[in-house]
């Protein structure tokens, strides 16, 4: 892709209105634009880095047996009423329908997967399934001062997940615990993520919420010091809290330190809460009609681009981890003219590169130039100049680490550029 295509702009200018780390970074580099409060558009830089976390969750959920599904975003009133949620779930958002009727804006699925579930479900060998989407909701946020991390339209994956009983559910459960591990292991947040125990509702004691430790973060939560001696990562939710009473549901240790973390996904097991309502049945090995229970696995994919961003900014801009950078290099030959030898060093380079972003724009200052990749924060930049060359090759620079290398033409794939 060559940058001056891009029909998107870097802006030097911090918006009075971009509330947040995030969306102050995100705004200025073009990656999203703001619509309203807690509402925006994903721009392509910003789109290709939310796409790259879609395929790493869609990977894991595939993995686990995940059946990709899209549900609709609009469902009528009733199906909300059946649950009790029309009138308890206070950032529901209602939409005026046709005549006199009423339809809600989806903020979360279970009112939607569960009577799916019934059309198919008869006996106990349809039984377990799990089923997933990725997609857009939509929440009454009071709040939505926190950029992409608390929109009032967002994306989230959501999984459920159908058992003939709670041993088959604990069972799945863990499994899905093991798919939520890889993801963060592979967005590059491993070291940051806490399994975080917070009040499970009526079924369960627990449910469980995958926390990213952020300076801004909205949540607070306590690390458990003795899980961490241990080499885990376990937090318990401020809610389940209180000072000299906790103990750690992991290791039994009773010391705690807090910090300041934002919820990037939550894992729940349901029950009957929502089977129960639809009236969702099979029949069993005895011929008896059993009730089945479900769990449910939500992750918020816009949410962590803006954890993401935010979690390894540092003061000139964005640093993406490689695996969902919008480009993996960012090419930079400061040449003067197409004629010039450099110029047709980053031409053949950009061939062996296919995910890269060619900055082109000879015509601007080197130092524009430079102070838009930093802001851009794609994982390695290659400059090639008149001087590197000279040198022996181009020079490739780690964003991450600020790291800079001379490395050879005939080279640079192999080295892992
Ligand atoms: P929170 O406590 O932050 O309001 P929640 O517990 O209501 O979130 P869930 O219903 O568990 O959220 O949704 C699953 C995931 O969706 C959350 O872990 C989070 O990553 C994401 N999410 C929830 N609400 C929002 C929002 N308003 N904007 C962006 N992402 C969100
Ligand atoms: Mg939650």
């Amino acid at each position: 892709m060559l940058q001056s295509q891009l029909f998107t702009k870097t802006s030097k200018d911090t918006h009075a209105d971009s509330d947040s780390i995030n969306a102050d970074l995100l705004t200025r580099g073009g990656f999203i634009g703001k619509t309203m409060a807690g509402v925006y558009s994903f721009l392509p830089l910003g789109y290709r880095v939310i796409r790259k976390i879609e395929q790493i969750v869609r990977e894991e959920m595939d993995g686990i047996g995940g059946q990709e599904i899209l549900m609709s975003a609009l469902a009528p009133k009733a199906l909300w009423e059946k649950t009790g949620r029309w009138e308890n779930m206070d950032v529901l958002f209602k939409v005026p329908a046709a005549g006199d009727q009423e339809y809600a804006l989806n903020p979360t699925h279970e009112e939607l997967v569960a009577p799916i579930a019934r059309t198919f479900l008869r006996s106990y060998r349809d039984l377990p399934f799990a089923c997933y989407q990725i997609q857009t909701k939509f929440r009454n946020e009071l709040r939505a001062k926190s950029g992409v991390l608390r929109g009032r339209e967002f994306i989230m994956k959501d999984l459920y997940s159908f058992h003939k009983d709670i041993a088959d559910l604990d069972r799945y459960y863990a499994i899905a615990q093991g798919a939520y591990d890889r993801i963060f292991a592979r967005l590059g947040l491993e070291d940051r993520t806490y399994l975080t125990y917070a009040s499970g509702g009526t079924f369960s004691q627990y449910s469980h919420e995958y926390q990213v430790v952020l300076s801004q973060g909205e949540d607070q939560i306590f690390v458990s010091i003795e899980a961490e001696k241990q080499g885990k990562r376990i937090a318990v939710n401020k809610e389940i809290f209180q000072e000299g009473k906790t103990v750690c549901p992991v290791t039994g240790g009773k010391e705690f330190r807090p910090e300041k973390a934002s919820e990037a996904g939550n894992i729940f097991k349901l029950g009957t809460r929502f089977s129960e309502p639809f009236e969702l049945q099979f029949t069993d090995e005895a011929g008896k009609l059993c009730t089945p229970v479900m769990g449910c696995y939500g992750i918020g994919i816009s949410r962590l681009m803006g954890v993401i961003a935010e979690a390894f900014a540092d003061d000139s801009g964005l640093r993406w981890p490689a695996a969902i950078a919008p480009y993996a290099v960012h090419i930079m030959p400061l040449a003067k003219s197409h004629d010039e030898e450099s110029w047709k060093a980053a031409e053949e380079i950009s061939k062996q590169f296919p995910d890269s972003l060619v900055d082109d724009r000879i015509d601007a200052s080197t130092g524009a130039r430079f102070a838009d990749s930093d802001l851009i924060g794609i994982p390695k930049r290659i400059v090639i100049s008149p001087k590197s060359l000279k040198a022996g090759g181009v020079e490739v620079k780690d964003r991450m680490t600020g790291d800079v290398n001379i490395v050879p033409l005939d080279t640079l794939k192999a080295e892992g550029v």
